[in-house]
């Protein structure tokens, strides 16, 4: 967490979360100072995700998700606490400090993760370097008989893998140790039964300290031998995996397509090929082309088709999805469902559908892939073809009918059995009803009971998840009293929540004042919740920040985003004088319960002082006076 005066808070203190929030996440304003949208952490169709300007905090009322700037990007660039403010400070143009981290562990991970990102960008300017070799010819005319250009090959950082297993080993062992190699999923090794005496008597005979740690990376050779490497990036555009595409024409070389392990900074179902170069276009024109081979994918691109990414041969996955809707939600799919990759393209169309993307299908003549179709045909050919492409819904009815004709009520019926499982995919109730709709009409349904058979069967998927707003635990002038101490320093708020306010006016130092003077919140339901912001504005905590438990987290951005009445004064002074009337209430209610018990006992002198000090009270209540309503 960001402490007062750490960098963290520096560079805090300068962000705008609502412009960075607002660069995944497309914000509508929804109030004085907050913004609403599509929460990128879950699925949903109406806004619960809001962004607070003034105080610099988001909240999902579906998912929970919630924090600071920096919990922000974590959450959303899957990455450390260290690796956030780097980023937002870089985003900011803020210079770096010196690291420090707040555990060895997360300084470990951290360094591991920069040396992994470090020696993949050394390899694949190393498979660069080796591309331009004498020895590189037939890679050269391999990529050339693919139709790329040199400038493909360079935008792409296309290299070439020795075949030689010890080149990339040699060049990068000066400048990483055998771990971070031995991680980078770039080198196997054999791991050899070593006997002690044959251990001493080999560092013996080298004589030097280091020679066990020799020994290891000499083990070591490339997993990576005579292919054409392609670099896999982030979104960001840091290489950390590759894929390598062999060019031997012996069996034994191993696969046709080589791809990098998972390491701890290459997940491949978290990546998507070619979206750091996409991602610009697909937020522009509003959707994505996916086709399935890299290959496909650079030569799309190359022929001027900026939107276009791979989904590497695999199942689209649901990381994946959501990375995508961060630029849009409509994609245009370039396979074949028909083809070897079939159940994988069945998979990722479904997986989409259920992530309500806008699904078109483009279905090029048959055997022709993007690659072969752009370099035969052209490029405006492939153009056309895309703008011919079928809704999702259409493309399956038409397959629907054609494989299983309608003219027959069993046709019909195992048509309908074929369709109904893709339309309860479909998360909107809505959408469901008016595809069942559009089927009975295009399958030629015309029992008013069918029809109405194939329209429950569509809509009664399991019930959407409600998502409630927190319920109103608290009273009105408590929730004043939250907004209070929730609130920032005008100091350090951002101009554009200064203005129009009263300077003297320190919300949070008089609700602080009047809440430890009297403890007025004691025994209700927002007690915990107002002992932690007490706390916190003792010790100059961000109240955004505090490590609360889910139900006061949803209480606290409930109370804040619905900022609908400006925090004035008065509204102050009046929720004050009601939470003491309401604290004499409840004590006025306590002593009805003494006095009743004193009366039972025959207590004459304990119920005098009892009426006395109910006197007492309502004298009390009548002073504050009836400023609340
Ligand atoms: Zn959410």
């Amino acid at each position: 967490m960001a402490q007062p005066g750490d960098f963290a808070s520096t560079v805090k203190q300068q962000a705008d979360i609502v412009r960075i929030v607002g660069e995944y996440v497309k914000l509508r304003k929804a109030g004085a100072q907050n913004y609403s949208g599509l929460c990128p952490f879950h699925q949903e169709k109406t806004p619960s995700f809001s962004v607070h300007a003034g105080n610099q905090f988001f909240h999902c009322f579906g998912c929970n998700a919630g924090g600071d700037v920096f919990t922000f990007i974590q959450k959303i660039e899957n990455i450390t606490f260290p690796e956030a403010v780097r980023m937002v400070a870089e985003k900011l143009g803020i210079p770096m400090p010196k690291v420090t981290y707040s555990s060895p562990e997360e300084a470990r991970a951290a360094k591991q993760r920069g040396g992994l990102l470090d020696i993949q960008e050394r390899a694949c300017t190393f498979f660069q370097e080796q591309l331009k070799r004498p020895e590189a010819a037939h890679a050269r005319e391999y990529l050339k008989s693919r139709g790329l250009t040199p400038e493909s090959i360079a935008e792409f950082r296309i290299g070439y893998a020795p075949e030689s297993g010890f080149l990339l080993r040699d060049a990068v062992r000066e400048q990483f140790d055998d771990d971070i190699m031995r991680e980078s999923g770039l080198f196997s090794w054999k791991d050899k039964e070593q006997s002690p005496v044959a251990g001493s008597q080999l560092s013996e005979k080298a004589g030097a300290p280091t020679s066990n740690n020799r020994q290891a990376t000499t083990a070591l050779y490339s997993k990576f031998r005579n292919r054409v490497m392609f670099p896999i990036c982030t979104e960001q555009g840091k290489v950390i995996a590759f894929t390598g595409r062999t060019l031997a024409t012996d069996e034994k070389s191993g696969p046709k397509y080589l791809n990098s392990p998972e390491t701890p900074i290459y997940s491949k179902s978290r990546v998507l090929f070619n979206l750091d170069k996409a991602k610009e276009a697909i937020r522009k024109l509003d959707y994505a082309i996916l086709v399935e081979g890299q290959m496909d994918c650079i030569t799309v691109y190359s022929a001027g088709l900026r939107n276009v990414i791979a989904s590497s041969g695999t199942a689209f996955t649901e990381a994946q999805a959501r990375l995508l809707s961060r630029f849009s939600k409509k994609i245009v799919v370039n396979f074949d469902p028909d083809t070897a990759g079939a159940a994988a393209a069945e998979r990722s169309l479904a997986l989409l559908v259920s992530e309500d993307f806008e699904i078109k299908v483009l279905t090029l003549e048959a055997g022709f892939d993007p690659d072969l179709y752009i370099h035969k045909k052209g490029t405006s050919a492939y153009t056309e073809a895309l703008a011919q492409s079928q809704k999702y819904f259409d493309y399956l009815i038409e397959r629907a009918r054609a494989l299983h004709p309608v003219r027959t009520p069993e046709g019909k019926v195992k048509a309908l059995d074929y369709l109904l499982p893709h339309i309860q995919r479909v998360p909107s109730r809505i959408v469901r009803d008016e595809l069942a709709n559009e089927i009975s009409h295009r399958l030629g349904i015309e029992s008013a009971v069918l029809r109405q058979e194939l329209r429950h069967a569509a809509t009664s998927r399991s019930a959407a998840r409600v998502t409630a707003r927190p319920a109103a635990q608290l009273t009105d002038a408590e929730r004043v009293l939250v907004r209070a101490l929730a609130s920032r320093d005008l100091a350090h708020a951002p101009q554009s929540a200064r203005e129009g306010l009263d300077p003297d006016f320190e919300p949070a130092r008089q609700a602080h004042f009047f809440l430890t003077q009297e403890r007025l919140h004691q025994g209700f339901a927002g007690q915990s919740l107002i002992d932690a912001l007490l706390t916190a504005h003792e010790q100059g905590l961000d109240p955004m920040s505090l490590p609360l438990d889910d139900n006061d987290r949803r209480l606290v951005a409930s109370v804040v985003m619905e900022d609908h009445e400006e925090l004035t004064p008065e509204l102050l002074e009046n929720a004050v004088r009601s939470l003491r009337k309401r604290a004499i209430l409840r004590q006025l209610d306590d002593l009805q319960h003494e006095l009743k018990d004193a009366e039972r006992r025959k207590d004459a002198s304990a119920s005098a002082r009892i009426l006395q000090e109910r006197v007492r009270l309502r004298r009390a209540m009548t002073a504050i006076g009836d400023g609340t309503s």
